[in-house]
């Protein structure tokens, strides 16, 4: 087929964006593994020249990541950073194309980290680099990282920056992954988007082990045996049945507003009694709607018994916990004592994996109206729909610094929800040249308006 003619900001950020994917920073949780130094060399090259500052940092040899900075010609202006991370999820197996070629098919760019987010990472470098080179200077500092260790709770990346070089993220906002799902409704002329998830802040996680204890004897007369595994096996079965109660909070409403359902369903959905009833009826979101408005609760690793022939002393249960704003490790510890009731006696309760509580940014900063803005420019009708993200990102270690971070994207009609879910640390992730196109179009105008002289018009397409 014939190459398609894309403008130049986006044909840049599908360069920069396939040769990330290149790079192939696989980061499998070991510290040894990632490799983000070959991106942190990609991007260095791409910002050579163009008077953006640059530092490295590199916790652990091989984890490197980049920090760009664009001054401002106001110091009292506003500051922004562009959070990008450049590691990415192994690729599995069973993909169409090879995970790492970064091909270009049908207008769609293939690999792991397409979507998850090296993008956005692209989309934010190329941003930067245009206003670097660009004659006219705004106000306001722009920094830009793109960090390692995202994938693994970046204690080699963000949160290792946040904690030993603060100094190179002091900004006012910071804007990351993820977001931008278009929420539409079916018109006759096609899709209607009436709204775009904008994250606002996270679930906390709160992880737990659940210690058993039981008697040992021979496995060939268990009768009556007080068997660690049996009794782990009904902690498991207790806790899926003891479902912490829903807790609509002031978001969840403007999501259910947005969607493309009957009056009867949404007023279901935003009933704390009613909404676990309702719940199937969202199909492929159900999942999102019942993490974004609970407290999970989902065992992940069970361990018990040493040989065939011995009946199980001990065993235990790994508790991945995603807890909803306002909720304690108090509170977490006491759902699990009521659910285990009289099992108590032979387990015990344990934190694992560390503590983070939910957070939460505000919605009257300026940069989530600019936010606002960009995506209603994109989708003249549609209005930001403020979300909390089920899983973590490094917007945390901001948001509990007291500085406002947000998940933004932006992808073409053709997107659902259930795609980007499907996609996303699975086979055959891919990003198309539109959604690309769309993205750095408003991450462009986003900076522009924020870091922009006060009351200024943003920076048009
Ligand atoms: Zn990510």
């Amino acid at each position: 087929m014939p190459a398609m003619a894309y403008d130049e900001l986006t044909a840049q950020t599908v360069t920069l964006l396939r040769e990330l994917i290149r790079n192939a920073c696989v980061n499998n949780g070991a510290p040894d593994s990632g490799g983000e130094e070959r991106s942190a060399e990609t991007l260095q090259r791409f910002f050579a020249g163009s008077g953006v500052r640059i530092e490295l940092v590199e916790p652990h040899p091989g984890r490197v990541s980049l920090v760009a900075e664009l001054p401002g010609s106001d110091p009292d202006a506003a500051s922004l950073l562009l959070l990008g991370h450049t590691d990415v999820v192994p690729p599995g197996h069973g993909w169409t194309h090879d995970p790492f070629a970064a091909e270009l098919i049908d207008g769609e760019v293939w690999g792991r980290g397409a979507l998850d987010m090296l993008h956005l990472t692209a989309a934010y470098a190329v941003v930067m680099r245009a206003l670097a080179l660009s004659p006219v200077r705004l106000p306001g500092r722009l920094v830009f990282a793109a960090v390692a260790d995202e994938e693994s709770g970046g204690h080699l990346g963000a949160k290792w920056i946040v904690e030993n070089r603060p100094e190179l993220v002091d900004v006012d906002a910071v804007l990351g992954e993820t977001g931008g799902i278009p929420l539409a409704v079916e018109g006759p002329e096609g899709r209607v988007v009436r709204g775009v998830t904008v994250i606002v802040g996270e679930k906390g996680m709160s992880g737990r082990r659940l210690r058993v204890t039981g008697h040992p004897r021979h496995a060939s007369t268990p009768f009556g045996a007080d068997n660690a595994v049996v009794t782990a096996a009904a902690a498991i079965s207790r806790i899926a049945e003891h479902e912490a109660l829903a807790h609509i909070d002031d978001l969840w409403p403007q999501y259910v507003a947005a969607l493309d359902l009957p009056e009867g369903v949404r007023a279901a959905l935003t009933d704390p009694a009613r909404i676990d009833a309702a719940l199937p009826q969202l199909g492929p979101i159900a999942g999102l709607a019942h993490a974004v408005t609970h407290t999970t609760y989902s065992p992940d690793i069970v361990r018990g018994g040493e040989k065939l022939n011995v009946v199980p002393q001990s065993a235990y249960v790994d508790l991945d916990i995603r807890t909803m704003p306002g909720v304690t490790p108090a509170d977490v510890d006491a759902h699990l004592r009521e659910a285990l009731g009289p099992l108590l006696t032979r387990i015990s309760i344990e934190p694992i994996g560390g503590e983070s509580p939910a957070t939460r940014s505000p919605l009257d900063s300026p940069l989530y109206a600019a936010l606002a803005e960009a995506l209603s420019a994109a989708y003249p009708g549609a209005r930001a729909v403020p979300a909390i993200a089920p899983g973590g990102s490094d917007g945390r270690f901001f948001r509990e610094r007291g500085i406002p971070a947000y998940g933004f994207g932006l992808f073409s009609t053709r997107w659902r929800h259930s795609d980007v879910r499907r996609l996303v640390h699975s086979v055959d992730e891919r990003v198309d040249v539109e959604s690309i196109g769309l993205v750095v179009h408003a991450i462009d105008r986003i900076v522009r308006r924020v870091l922009g002289p006060a009351g200024a018009a943003p920076g048009g397409r």
